[in-house]
């Protein structure tokens, strides 16, 4: 496809969507806090205070897989999930494009 024949947004898009798959680690999971107690007797978890930790899950082939996020890595975590979630909007953008695209070479019956 030749940029002249694509849309203003369809352009933007691509060009959004070159550096975020080209350089850039993306990550395709649901992020869930989960509110834990550790076991020390005395521990502010046991008095309503919960340790929190991250939890992704994501399904591949229909069964779901967890991966616990050590602290250090949240931060990171959440970002290439962000960067997936961002690239889907671009996607979506383009797609509709096309769509929009074979929408109108439709022949009149
Ligand atoms: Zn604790």
């Amino acid at each position: 496809m030749h940029p002249a024949g694509m849309t203003r947004v369809e352009r933007e898009s691509r060009s959004k969507l070159k550096p975020l798959i080209s350089w850039k680690e993306f990550l395709r999971a649901t992020p869930t806090l989960r509110h834990l107690t550790c076991g020390k007797p005395n521990c502010k978890c046991r008095r309503g205070q919960k340790h929190t930790a991250l939890v992704l899950t994501r399904i591949v082939n229909g069964k779901a897989e967890q991966l616990h996020i050590p602290k250090d890595n949240e931060t990171v975590a959440r970002e290439w999930i962000e960067r997936y979630r961002e690239i889907l909007a671009l996607l979506e953008k383009i797609s509709s494009s096309s769509w929009d695209r074979l929408k109108r070479k439709k022949k009149p019956r």
